[in-house]
Formats: C-alpha cells, sequence, structure tokens
C-alpha cells in the first residue's frame, strides 16, 4: 500500500450562521486518504462543499469537526510548507510581466536569487511560456493566464498541489491540452494531486482516482479508480474504458445533482 500523503478522518464543516441566517453544514462527513504521489479528482453537485473541501486540506478554512494532517503533522489555520493553491479565478497580477508574475512567491521566501531564477526557467519552459516571459497577463490568452497560475505554484515546489477548478473558463479544447500540461506537469514533478473539477470528463481523463460528493453536507459516494498508466494524455478518451469511467460517474452524479437542483429551487 502507498504511504497516504493527506488523511481526512471524520472531518465536517459548519459555516455558523451570520446575521440571523441559519448555520450551513457544507460537509457531511469526509474520510479520505490522500495517496504519496496519486492524481485524485473530485467531482459533485454545484455547492456541495468541494471548494470547501479543497480550502480545508490547504489550511485556509477550519474544521468542525475530525482531523486532518498533512505528511502525518496536524493541519491547522495555514497553509502547511509543501503544498501549493491554484485558485479558479485569474489571480495573476497585471501589473507584473509573466516572469515577475512566476517568480513573485519565490522572492518573498528565502530561496537564494539564483535558484529563484532557475526555477522560474524551469516553469515557464514546462508550461510554454518561454517566448511569453515579457508579456503582461492582459496580453495574454486565458488558457495562458492559468498557466501563468500554475507556474506559479509550481515553483514553490510543492509536494501536493491543490487546484479548484482552475479551467473552469476556458473553452473544452484548451481544457483538455491544460489537462496535458498539467499531466506531464504531475509526471515530472512527483507532486500528488488534487483536483476539483465540475468536468467528468476531465476528471476521468486525468485521474487515477475520481471522488464523488453527495449533494450538500457532501461526502463521499463513491472513490472510482480508473487504471490509467502513469504515462498518459488527453488521447485517452479514445479508449473504450474511457466511456465506462465517464458513464459510471455521471450514473452517480446524476441523482445527486438533481437533489442538489431541488434544494435550490425551494
Ligand atoms: P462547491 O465548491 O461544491 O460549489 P462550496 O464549498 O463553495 O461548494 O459551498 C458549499 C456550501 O457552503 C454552499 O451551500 C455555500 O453556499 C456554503 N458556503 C460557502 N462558503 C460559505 C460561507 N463563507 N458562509 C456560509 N456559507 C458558505
Ligand atoms: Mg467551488
Amino acid at each position: 500500500m502507498p504511504t497516504p500523503h493527506a488523511v481526512l478522518e471524520g472531518v465536517t464543516r459548519v459555516y455558523p450562521g451570520t446575521g440571523g441566517r441559519a448555520p450551513v453544514q457544507a460537509l457531511g462527513r469526509i474520510d479520505l486518504e490522500l495517496r504519496q504521489g496519486e492524481f485524485f479528482s473530485v467531482v459533485g453537485p454545484s455547492g456541495c462543499g468541494k471548494s470547501t473541501l479543497l480550502e480545508i486540506v490547504a489550511g485556509l478554512q477550519p474544521l468542525s469537526e475530525g482531523r486532518l494532517t498533512f505528511e502525518e503533522r496536524p493541519v491547522n489555520g495555514q497553509v502547511p510548507d509543501g503544498v501549493g493553491v491554484v485558485f479558479q479565478e485569474d489571480a495573476s497580477f497585471p501589473w507584473l510581466t509573466v516572469r515577475d508574475n512566476i517568480a513573485f512567491g519565490l522572492r518573498h521566501s528565502s530561496v537564494e536569487p539564483t535558484e529563484v531564477r532557475r526555477r522560474v526557467e524551469y516553469a515557464l519552459g514546462l508550461m510554454g511560456l518561454r517566448d511569453f516571459a515579457g508579456a503582461y497577463p492582459a496580453q495574454l490568452s486565458g488558457g495562458m493566464r492559468q498557466r501563468v497560475c500554475i507556474a506559479r505554484t509550481l515553483v514553490l515546489q510543492p509536494r501536493l498541489i491543490l487546484l479548484d477548478e482552475p479551467f473552469g473558463a476556458l473553452d473544452q479544447q484548451t481544457r483538455l491540452l491544460m489537462g496535458d500540461e498539467l499531466l506531464r506537469l504531475w509526471r515530472e514533478t512527483s507532486a500528488t494531486v488534487l483536483l476539483i473539477t465540475h468536468a467528468l470528463d476531465e476528471a476521468a481523463m486525468l485521474s487515477d482516482r475520481v471522488g464523488v460528493m453527495s449533494a450538500r453536507p457532501g461526502r463521499f459516494l463513491e472513490l472510482v479508480e480508473t487504471g490509467w498508466p502513469r504515462e498518459r494524455d488527453s488521447r485517452i478518451v479514445e479508449r473504450t474504458g474511457f466511456a465506462e469511467i465517464t458513464g459510471r460517474l455521471w450514473a452517480r452524479l446524476r441523482e445527486e445533482s438533481m437533489k442538489a437542483m431541488a434544494t435550490d429551487s425551494a
């Protein structure tokens, strides 16, 4: 059995009610072991607590109950050393060039300037941004800006990368190609990846395992093992087994999404 990298035991999250509003139980009971070096995706109906779960693993939100450890140490109150987060929205700094955006976090760390330069050049190459190093975010496409955000996290050399719907705003072709880049970076860095996505095909193509969440309060209904080889890319969508996996995910999710829709409109 591979070593668990992050472990959640009986984790729940209730947002306290404010301004006369009732408290919201966002997460039911989450028990999950993220394996060292695996690519794990989470799918679930909108509002089921996916972002809450990611923020908890990132140390950005408190747990209401349960226990969370990263590399066998309890996580509380801050992003643990070794964890990198990429958010959904484009979080690039418009006043900095691509190169300076990528270097930003590192320049505020204790890493030596020569090492900063080495890592930034490597990330520029890995994310296909070398020709745009001197450009500003406004001169880039949405997909490229998102690559800048991924590169900025990557240079911190996280051992666990958390991504919250990072390709949400991109068109289908770009999403698949970004998926390929993410797979390449996952292989080259040996990091563990936790990806939140609403796209079943993306989850099925990228992951070793996919966790399907219930409607709120979110908990895992099923963990689907894809069985894909580590060397893989978006061409995997042509495999016969691919439709089987997306079908299985959808079968699990369909009913839950209907439940979520019914509660939302109630
Ligand atoms: P998802 O990412 O799956 O769409 P979220 O984790 O963002 O879901 O939210 C889960 C539930 O918790 C939603 O019903 C949302 O409205 C609620 N929620 C999220 N953030 C807060 C907050 N800060 N205070 C109160 N409720 C919140
Ligand atoms: Mg979300």
